[in-house]
């Protein structure tokens, strides 16, 4: 029984700082976020939580080694440690500084390190325990210092120069070269009010209003896209999609042009190939979304669903064409008929536009 608390009492002690500690990072983030420029290195968002976990489990049972055979010499280490842990995520998080948070976790690095220096003079396995934690640290703190060079300096102090400036948007919604009314039947002039008119340039007016006073307000449209998350990335990839789609539509039939033509050929077989397989993949898609012509590094194409917002080049994949299956794109005018619509909608894509898009 004693032994059973020697293990138990860490462990949830770790959780407990943990959990604690992840809710002062999610209330920040929800905010913040959109505010931090990322390291290429940062993993998807899912890694954190499991490591986390992983990590306190490890850490618990490391206590538990200890204290299970009554040895109390490094216990106050660990408590130091556990408590800078805590500390890193409400000065990085809450208090919004990468400078004192970057402190914190150096000196957690150092508590850490001690531990293990310590731990492995009494009962080795209780530091073995800790090495994978140490490793995240190290990390960690890549990240943190990432985070603080990056969004440290005048390019990040303009939050008081926009809070001053008259406002000017950095992106606005670009001007057709076609009527809104040149695309009916296919859509419609109030699909246009809608869809561009609407729903497009909401995702621009948002796009501006988050980037203000951040360093994301020095970068381009795509640049956002790749390297945002949450509500930024949100808006500016949806900017970014309907820009793309909307300059890849004419009224104006065109021929596919040759070179274009030559890649499909090649790729999918033959245009009809790529014509079934791009409107099977725009039918089937569940939920919203869109569907790309895309072109790898290495030149080849290929036809790419993306959910919600996502964009190709978040997949180091070039965009040539897509079409929008969000309902918005098409309720006015096909109601629940998606495959009306993307059969009519193939039938107004400007392929010299798409072929212009090709790199190689
Ligand atoms: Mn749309």
């Amino acid at each position: 029984m004693k032994k059973f608390f020697a293990y138990f009492i860490p462990i949830l002690l770790a959780f407990t700082i943990g959990a604690l500690g992840s809710y002062i990072q999610g209330e920040a983030l929800v905010e913040w976020y959109p505010y931090l420029i990322k390291s290429p290195a940062t993993p998807p968002s899912i890694v954190f939580p499991i490591a986390w976990s992983v990590l306190y489990l490890l850490i618990g049972i490391s206590a538990g080694t200890m204290l299970a055979r009554g040895d109390m010499s490094v216990l106050r280490l660990w408590l130091l440690q556990l408590l800078l842990n805590f500390l890193w995520s409400v000065c990085f998080f809450a208090l919004r500084s990468p400078f004192i948070g970057l402190l914190v976790i150096l000196a957690l690095d150092v508590a850490v390190f001690a531990y293990i220096i310590y731990a492995a003079g009494r009962r080795a396995v209780a530091a073995w325990l800790f090495v994978p934690y140490m490793l995240w640290l190290i990390f960690a703190t890549y990240l943190n210092g990432y985070i603080y060079i990056h969004n440290h300096g005048p390019k990040a102090t303009t939050a008081t120069a926009a809070a001053m400036a008259i406002a000017i948007p950095k992106f606005s919604l670009p001007v057709l070269p076609y009527a809104d009314d040149a695309l009916a039947p296919i859509m419609s002039k109030e699909t246009m009010h809608y869809h561009y008119g609407k729903h497009y340039k909401a995702y621009i007016d948002n796009t501006n209003r988050l980037i203000m006073g951040t360093p994301y307000e020095n970068m381009g449209l795509e640049e956002i896209v790749e390297k945002s998350e949450g509500a930024l990335f949100n808006n500016a990839a949806q900017a970014l999609n309907h820009q793309i789609y909307f300059e890849g539509i004419t009224p104006t039939q065109k021929v596919m042009p040759k070179e274009l033509e030559r890649r499909i050929v090649r790729d999918f077989g033959s245009v009809e190939n790529f014509n079934r397989e791009f409107a099977n993949t725009a039918a089937g898609l569940f939920g919203s979304g869109w569907v790309w012509l895309c072109e790898d590094d290495g030149g080849r194409l290929s036809v790419v669903p993306t959910k919600d917002a996502d964009n190709p080049i978040r997949h180091n994949l070039n965009p040539l064409m897509c079409i929008d299956v969000w309902e918005h794109a098409y309720y006015l005018d096909y109601q629940n008929r998606r495959p009306d619509f993307i059969r009519e909608y193939m039938k107004i894509v400007d392929w010299d536009k798409a072929a212009s898009r090709l790199t190689e």
